[in-house]
């Protein structure tokens, strides 16, 4: 049943937790209250609203076992008045089209808080990489690149690593399209692996990202850093570094979770056991016993709170009873409109997603500018720009919300649609 029939079927009640649950629709309504809170005209919303641009493609994939499996796959682009779209490509079993076209949105307010000369773009195939082979995913990650050529190229829409993609993925689709092309074509994507043109500091850079939040978050609420207590929802790949970011700095990392269940120690977890046991998925709670739930989690006492994992974690349900001071989103979408509300009524700070993840945009485009001038920075020296931009990009935001009396998810909606609504505007389409 299509969303719209869901939604006529419901009370008023059940209607707004359910628009809030789901994704598309609720980032319309805080696009559109952005452009409303900075006096842009209906037009601008009615441009923004929903991607320029959404492909929709078949993948046939020969299997090991001589089968052909027909994969659907999505690109979606969402504004490219402030230059070519970029964004991630996802592999999950739950991958549908409106969630990719919400997350090319986000990508667009995502470089506008981090003042990068992209729209956004985003990917996704159906499937459960899980499940399937190295040679399988090699074939699926090059049928995807050959479907989507047309629409995508360095200065048109550059993909990159998401949910269950890495470099290696992003390799064979640099090789895929370098093939079409013709030529080698590195800053078709980026998140490759170092050899193959992937910048220092790109598969951290989430998480580092993240930490910078939170070093500047615990500022603003006078939460001394050192000890201070975190849960950290999920172990991939931002989950995990992040925990040993903040364990190096100080912090107490108390709990942690994977898709089958958490951790909890109020003394604090070993850091370093945990990550050299977790798989590549990023799942390492099925070693011990003493396991609760990721719901339970969510809720124990701690001083920082970091969904690192799935969308709407944080409902209306289960947001009274948060009891952190500090939620810093690392996953897209884990807080719903209402627990927002919520939480903000209760003096929580909540970092929101598009500021939080967006370490990982801002590393992709340094990779990007360095594909395209061919000459390599150091570690340190990404490590250095990155904090730059994620500290400004924080405390925008923080004055915006502090200027206009909004919620933090708001002021960061405000501060990120500005520069494709101008440039939109500019270029004379609105
Ligand atoms: N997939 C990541 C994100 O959602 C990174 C995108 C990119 O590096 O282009 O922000």
């Amino acid at each position: 049943m299509s969303t719209t029939k869901v939604l006529e079927k419901l009370s008023e009640e059940q209607k707004l937790e359910k628009e809030s649950l789901n994704l598309f629709f609720s980032t319309q309504t805080v696009i559109k209250k952005a452009l409303d809170k900075l006096g842009y005209s209906n037009e601008v919303f009615e441009l923004l609203k929903e991607p320029i641009r959404m492909l929709t493609v078949r993948i046939p994939v020969k299997m090991d076992d001589g089968s052909v499996k027909v994969f659907t796959g999505f690109r979606s682009q969402h504004n490219d008045a402030v230059g070519p779209t970029k964004g991630g490509v996802r592999f999950h079993a739950e991958v549908n089209e409106e969630e990719v076209k919400a997350l090319s949105m986000w990508m667009s307010l995502k470089c506008g808080i981090a003042n990068l000369p992209y729209g956004g773009g985003k990917g996704g195939i159906i499937c459960d990489p899980r499940e399937m082979s190295f040679g399988e995913l090699e074939r699926l990650s090059r049928g995807y690149v050959r479907a989507i050529s047309q629409i995508v190229g360095p200065t048109k829409d550059i993909p990159a690593p998401d949910v269950y993609t890495n470099s290696q993925i992003m390799a064979w689709m640099m090789d895929e399209y370098s093939r079409l092309r013709e030529f080698d074509s590195p800053g078709f994507i980026t998140g490759k692996p170092i050899v193959l043109g992937g910048s220092q500091g790109r598969e951290t850079a989430t998480a580092r990202g993240v930490t910078i939040c939170i070093e500047e978050a615990v500022k603003k609420k006078g939460i001394v850093l050192q000890g201070a207590q975190i849960v950290i929802q999920g172990f991939g790949n931002a989950g995990s570094f992040l925990a040993k970011f903040i364990h190096d700095a100080g912090a107490k990392v108390i709990g942690i979770s994977d898709a089958h269940g958490a951790l909890y120690n109020p003394e604090g977890l070993d850091i370093d056991f945990l990550l050299e046991r977790r798989d590549s998925f990023g799942t390492v709670t099925n070693l011990f016993t003493n396991v609760i739930t990721n719901q339970e989690l969510l809720e124990k006492e701690c001083d920082i709170l970091v969904p690192a994992a799935v969308s709407n974690q944080i409902t209306a349900k289960n947001a009274h009873r948060i009891k952190a001071s500090i939620v810093v989103e690392a996953a897209n979408g884990p807080t719903t409109l209402e627990a927002t509300k919520i939480l903000d009524k209760r003096g929580v700070l909540l970092v929101p997603d598009i500021l939080a993840s967006a370490g990982g945009v801002t590393v992709s485009y340094f990779e990007w500018v360095q594909n395209n001038q061919g000459y390599y920075w150091s570690e340190e020296e990404v490590d250095e720009k990155l904090r730059k931009v994620m500290v400004e990009s924080f405390e925008t935001i923080y004055q915006t919300s502090q200027a206009h009396q909004v919620d933090m998810r708001l002021a960061a909606y405000m501060v990120g649609i500005k520069k494709p609504a101008e440039a939109s505007r500019l270029r004379g389409w609105v």
